[in-house]
Order: C-alpha cells, then structure tokens, then sequence
C-alpha cells in the first residue's frame, strides 16, 4: 500500500507552520482517537497514519528529510514513544517524550561541537604585569585544516547526509515499551558522513599545529586575572566553532616590593643616625629611585605612603600608593673605636637623662618595675 502524503494526511498546505500542524493535529487526533472509533480498525490505520505525519511535520530534521526525499527521507520505525503501537501510549507520553528528547538530542546535538577552550598560564614580572606587555606565546591546539577548510572532506567532494540517520544524527533503538534515542553508530552524531576524507586532516576537518599568538597584557593585571581570547582555542571538528583560549596571569615575586590590590609595599633599611637626625633616603620605586625625606626622630617600623607610586588597576580607577616601611639596621661588625663612641653616647642618655631621650624605654621598665613590685607586697 503506498503511503499518503503527511500534509494531506492532515489537511494542511505544503508550508505550513508547525503551530498550524499541531493544530490541524489536535482536531484530527480527537476525532479519530481509538477511545472514540472502539474496534474500528480502518480508523485505527487511519489515526495512527495521523500521528505518524504530525511525528514528521513537527520534527524539523525528519520534516526536512520529508520534503526533500519524500517517505524514504523518513523512517517511521525511529518515531517516538507510541506511534506504531500502542495509539494511548503515544497519545499520554508523546509530549513528555517530545520534552526529553526534543530539546537538543533528536536535532542531534553532538553535530556542531564547537572546539574545546584553552588554558595558558602566563608568567610575568611584577614590572610586566604594572606597565602591560605583548607576549608571543605558542600554544600546542588544533587548527583548521587549510587543506579542505575544515569540511574534512577531499577537494572537490563534499559531505552526505548519513544514510542511517538520514541526517539527524540520532537513531530510535526500542527496549521493550519504550523508545531509547541514541547518537548514530555510523556518522557518530553528525548527521552526515564524508566518502572522499580529506587526506591532510584525515576527514576531522582540523589539525595539531602549534600556534604563535602575540597577546597583549593590558597594564594593571594581577594573579589570577585572565585574558579572553575570543575563538583561539582548538578548532572545531568539521568546520565546527573554534573554543576560546584563556591566558590565565600569574605574577612572578618581586624581591623587594609585595602588591597587594594597587598598593605596592616594601621595607627600607635605615641607619639608627639617620632616624634619631633625620635626612633623606633613597627609595626604590618601579619607575625608579625617589628621594624620601626621613624626619628626625623616627621610629622604627614607621610607614611612609608614597602616592601614586603604586599600580594602575587594570580595571581603571585611580592608582595605588607605594607604602614604604623603614626598618631601623642596628650597625654590626663595630671596631673598638666604634663601640667606645656608642658606649659614650649610650651613657649620656642613661640615669635622670632617661625619660628625656628614651620615654618608651623609662615607660617601660617602669611599668616593669611596678608589676614586680606588686607581686612582692
Ligand atoms: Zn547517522
Ligand atoms: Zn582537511
């Protein structure tokens, strides 16, 4: 018996859309339901040629195949859930079915498997990572294959639509009551098959090349910043989408500064002269030395905030400080001489002379002496 056309099966026009499909679906199945025809079994052939053509209509890869290849484009034994059986199973699970498999399975979405992202951990200097640099870098990946233009198909021959699946990639393998989508043994999800592969790339459309790719690192960037490069990372296979490449930064430790967000901090050795008299020191900075003013009298471990001098965040923003901390050296490898002149000079500030020259000395001890004395009375 040869098969009726599906739209005439439904009584809809050629291009009709899926909506009016269902539509004209809805109506037919109601009347020619099984629960309503008891025992007619011309109108059971009748209803499940309705569910057969409102199965293909609304599948876009299967309603595709029909328009092009007529009955053969389709096979009705891949439907879904009921049809060919059971006509309530069909009826009562179709929709839930449709949902499961509908959302991306039966289009076959292993087709256009867009290439894998990249990861490049990126080591850079402190100094680097402030000002921004253009990195050369070379990536082990996947490229395009420039010999086919990654079709994987020999010059001059191109892609088939798979004769398995007919091109959706995905075939109905029946277990018992139900109908298990699975991705084609023969195209292996793709829908179609290369005869003639393309020998460079062996008909994957992409090939192993290790690409030099210059990166240019925006000023500003800090550990655990990364840098997206849009559509560099491994190509598809088949003329799929390339994935992204990420170049992940990592900053290298500075011996002398700490970054910490856009503040740089660093410690300054100073002599116990020059903090007791004050004067002026060297600072380094990144751009260079700076010249800092040391004010008499100062202590040790004391902060001194250089502004601007820090980074310029990547993010915009002002810029950061650098925070200086001097560290008071106490002199080693005194000679005799040395040593008497800082014997004679500790001298002078001993006694009654103590809490003039040294407060936090006299404070202290004599806060110990108190305690001690408390625990003995
Ligand atoms: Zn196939
Ligand atoms: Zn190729």
């Amino acid at each position: 018996m040869s098969k009726r056309d599906y739209y005439e099966v439904l009584g809809v026009e050629k291009g009709a859309d899926v909506k009016d499909i269902k539509k004209a679906y809805k109506r037919l199945a109601m009347k020619y339901h099984p629960d309503r025809t008891k025992g007619d079994k011309d109108l059971e052939v009748k209803f499940k040629e309705i569910q057969e053509a409102h199965e293909v209509l609304t599948d876009e890869q299967k309603r595709a195949a029909y328009d092009r290849y007529g009955h053969d484009g389709v096979d009705p034994s891949r439907g879904a859930g009921g049809f060919g059986g059971n006509a309530d199973f069909g009826d009562i699970f179709g929709d839930v079915f449709g949902d499961i498999f509908g959302g991306g399975g039966r289009r076959g979405q292993s087709r256009a498997q867009r290439g894998s992202d990249l990861r490049y951990n990126l080591e850079l200097s402190l100094e680097d990572a402030v000002r921004g640099k253009s990195v050369d870098i070379k990536v082990p990946t996947w490229v395009t294959c420039d010999s086919c233009d990654g079709s994987g198909a020999k010059k001059g021959t191109s892609a088939k639509t798979c004769p398995t699946c007919h091109g959706a990639g995905q075939v109905t393998m029946r277990q018992g009551f139900f109908a298990v989508q699975q991705t084609c043994p023969t195209c292996h999800g793709r829908g179609k098959i290369i005869p003639d592969p393309c020998s460079k790339c062996h008909g994957e459309g992409r090939v192993e090349k290790t690409k030099t790719l210059s990166v240019k690192i925006p000023a500003g960037v800090d550990t655990g910043d990364r840098i997206r490069l849009s559509g560099e990372g491994e190509a598809g296979m088949h003329g799929a989408p390339a994935g992204d490449l990420y170049v992940q930064v990592h900053v290298k430790e500075h011996p002398i500064f700490v970054r910490d967000g856009n503040n740089l901090y660093c410690d300054v050795p100073i002599s116990f002269a020059t903090a007791a008299l004050g004067g002026e020191i060297a600072v380094p900075t990144l751009d260079g030395r700076v010249k800092l003013k040391i004010p008499a009298e100062t202590q040790t471990e004391k902060m001194f905030r250089l502004r601007g001098k820090g980074v310029q965040s990547v993010r915009g923003g002002g810029v950061g400080d650098l925070v200086c901390k001097v560290v008071i050296e106490t002199p080693v490898n005194l000679s005799e001489q040395q040593k008497e002149l800082l014997r004679q000079l500790d001298a002078t500030m001993a006694g009654d002379s103590e809490a003039k020259h040294r407060p936090k000395s006299k404070g202290f001890f004599d806060g110990v002496k108190k305690f001690f004395d408390d625990l003995t009375s």
